[in-house]
């Protein structure tokens, strides 16, 4: 192995590494922050880059936010952790106030999870027991599209739809069922996005009319299937989805893991449909990228499916050590807060328009070049008929070296970055991936 640090030797004899072959570390090795500093990190040797990737999609407002980093100082000196059965606190109560605020339309009731993954399984096990407790226990089905992504645990890894992560474990899965959804990017209604009418939504509305009764829920992550490789969608698949559902008793779980909290230019991306979902997941961004936590939004009319004498049965036993931590509550407000005092979705138009301005005329004549597309701000180019067994993978070490995160899904290579990016930065990070591109291109030839 190259030269290591000592904490880079420590590191690899101690720890397993998520969403990696440990292998590769022996051409990449861990790389150690130890500081972050608004879009920046910096690792042990003073070397700088720009997080062009919210570091994994969680962080709004730039590393050690000046905001947030006071708002957590104050709750630690105030409580740390409170049993959350049959106890609150302050924090949780100002999120309920201000997040079913901004929330879509009707969900107006919090649970708290301690991460995505496990509000998914939420999500599922409340979907089924209220059709259960309100005489369709035979609904116990729960459908999503190609490429679906919820989270990894096993319930969550049910609902999806990415083979690299679920093969192995299928023999454990209570597999939903899958139906084709929108592809856009290879649209087989050979329709521009301009003039489609999601003419797609055929085999989910195929299924759902024909197994209605069967089905307790549809999950999807709303605009955005992230990981599938940011392919975005119509919104009017969203309206169809939600017509039908709401029509066949049926539960429309909107996954706003990713894509929740301004990422698609509102403050939740299901807003661009006009429609609200029965159950909606939040996570990543409601703490800004600085603690793990999660909520799953329900309606009155789920809640009060619940809602009885203790002898009844009706009771959603689900719990979390962390249910409601008082320090992640405490973030989450203070996330709200920065959105309504500084106008974030505002500038995410702003910088979103810049970024689409910059990205057509920095990779119009890219090689390779399938497909950039955009909403809000987040971008991603489609690289087609790239060479080389895994080109994104080695794209991102090239630009790791000139100073910048990107972290592609396959050959689609996506810009995520906080809202606090500065437009120069956003040239900047579109040149890093042009460089690296064409520097990959050239060590292959
Ligand atoms: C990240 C993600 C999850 C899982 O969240 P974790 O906190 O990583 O468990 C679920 N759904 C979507 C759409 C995600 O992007």
């Amino acid at each position: 192995m190259k030269n290591l640090s000592d904490l880079q030797k420590k590191d690899l004899e101690h720890i397993f590494h998520p969403c990696s072959q440990m292998k590769d570390y022996e051409q990449l090795p861990p790389m150690v922050i130890v500081k972050g500093d608004g879009l920046y990190v910096e690792d042990e040797f003073g070397n700088r880059y720009m997080d062009c990737v919210s570091s994994w999609w969680v962080n709004l407002f730039g590393h050690c936010n000046p905001r947030i980093n006071a708002a957590i100082k104050e709750q630690i000196d105030k409580l740390e952790h409170i049993i959350f059965a049959n106890f609150s606190h302050e924090a949780a109560i100002e999120l309920g106030e201000r997040l079913t605020a901004v929330a879509p339309k009707g969900l107006n009731k919090l649970i708290f999870t301690d991460n995505g993954s496990s509000s998914t399984e939420v999500a599922i096990k409340l979907s089924f027991q209220y059709h259960v407790q309100t005489g369709n226990p035979q609904k116990k089905t729960f459908v999503s599209i190609d490429g679906a992504y919820h989270g990894e645990t096993i319930g969550a890894l049910g609902v999806g739809n990415m083979d690299r992560f679920t093969d192995v474990y299928k023999p454990l899965l209570k597999e939903g069922v899958k139906v084709k959804g929108p592809d856009c990017f290879n649209c087989s209604f050979d329709k521009k996005r301009e003039n489609c009418n999601a003419e797609c939504f055929v085999y989910m509305e195929e299924y759902l009319k024909e197994n209605g009764d069967i089905i307790s829920g549809v999950i999807i992550e709303s605009m955005v299937q992230g990981v599938a490789g940011m392919r975005i969608y119509s919104p009017i698949y969203l309206k169809k989805l939600r017509a039908l559902t709401q029509k066949l008793n049926i539960h429309l779980i909107a996954d706003e893991i990713a894509m929740g909290f301004g990422r698609t230019g509102k403050m939740f991306a299901i807003e661009h449909a006009g429609v609200s979902p029965d159950i909606m997941c939040v996570g990543k961004g409601l703490t800004a990228g600085y603690f793990p936590m999660s909520i799953v939004l329900i309606t009155d009319k789920l809640y009060d499916a619940f809602y009885a004498d203790y002898s009844e049965g009706k009771s959603f036993l689900h719990s979390h050590s962390y249910s409601g931590n008082p320090i992640g509550c405490r973030i989450a407000v203070e996330t709200l807060k920065i959105f309504q005092e500084e106008n974030i979705l505002e500038v995410i138009k702003e910088k979103g328009d810049y970024l689409r301005k910059s990205a057509t005329e920095k990779l119009k004549d890219i090689p390779y070049f399938g497909e950039y597309r955009q909403i809000g701000l987040i971008g991603a180019i489609e690289l087609v008929g790239i060479p080389g067994e895994r080109a994104g993978y080695e794209i991102y070490k090239i630009a790791l070296k000139k100073g910048a995160i990107l972290r592609p899904l396959g050959n689609i290579v996506y810009f995520m970055p906080p809202y606090i990016i500065k437009r120069e930065e956003i040239d900047k990070m579109l040149d890093i991936f042009n460089e690296s591109l064409r520097e990959y291109l050239e060590t292959i030839e």
